[in-house]
């Protein structure tokens, strides 16, 4: 009798924890205006990766979430989003030629585009990032020269090809990692940088393959070349 009994009891334990879960997660999507582009609502984000959204939302990053993609073969998109501009300590700028970016992956570049990158662009060459370039994020292929996937067809790493200042100078990691010697300073302190908040981090430096880009890979790792 005391099992009949409590079971109704447990049902309606389990029923209020999830209504807690459902206000609690639209609290967060209400608490990112900067969230133009609205996740869609069929979209059933993990609570981890609604975390991840709310956190993006909260650096002032404009930014849309993008529907999870099984393509097969160990190609996925999964709590991804779509990044057009990042939170600055006085506005926004803009991140280019992005596709698809895991949400955890878009936070590091958040994070390390304001912290890093415009901040060092102002202390090292005197004018303020406009836009950070890239070449890319998700991409369905292997790492060069070997059978293993790249984090890029997970949507998990970025290429870095250049930055534009607000005085219209131009940096490409290519020219400018041999270049005049601020560039070259400037490069290599936001490649020191990237290092804190990607787990790998692969530049010039590195190999042939990486001579015209960073790239930054999210991870716990801590490679660093
Ligand atoms: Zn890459």
């Amino acid at each position: 009798m005391a099992f009949r009994s409590a079971r109704p009891l447990l049902i309606l334990l389990a029923m209020l924890s999830l209504a807690g879960c459902g206000i609690a997660a639209s609290d967060r999507s209400a608490a990112h205006p900067a969230d133009v582009g609205r996740p869609s609502q069929s979209q059933t984000a993990s609570p981890l990766g609604q975390q991840c959204l709310a956190e993006l939302g909260r650096t002032n990053a404009r930014f849309t979430s993008l529907p999870d993609r099984d393509y097969g073969g160990g190609c996925s998109v999964l709590n991804s989003v779509q990044l057009d501009r990042v939170g600055s300590d006085t506005g926004q700028f803009a991140v280019t030629n992005l596709g698809p970016l895991a949400c955890p992956a878009a936070n590091a570049l958040a994070g390390w585009a304001r912290f890093a990158v415009d901040r060092a662009a102002r202390q090292i060459l005197g004018s303020p990032i406009a836009r950070i370039e890239t070449m890319g994020s998700y991409s369905c292929r292997n790492i060069a020269g070997s059978t293993r996937r790249s984090a890029h067809a997970r949507a998990e790493a970025v290429d870095i090809g250049g930055f534009v200042l607000g005085n219209g100078r131009r940096i490409s990691v290519k020219a400018g990692w041999t270049g005049a010697s601020d560039e070259r300073e400037f490069l290599r302190v936001v490649h020191r940088s990237a290092c804190k908040r990607f787990g790998t981090v692969l530049g010039p430096d590195y190999n042939a393959a990486h001579q015209d880009h960073l790239h930054l890979e999210a991870g716990d790792g801590s490679f660093c070349r």
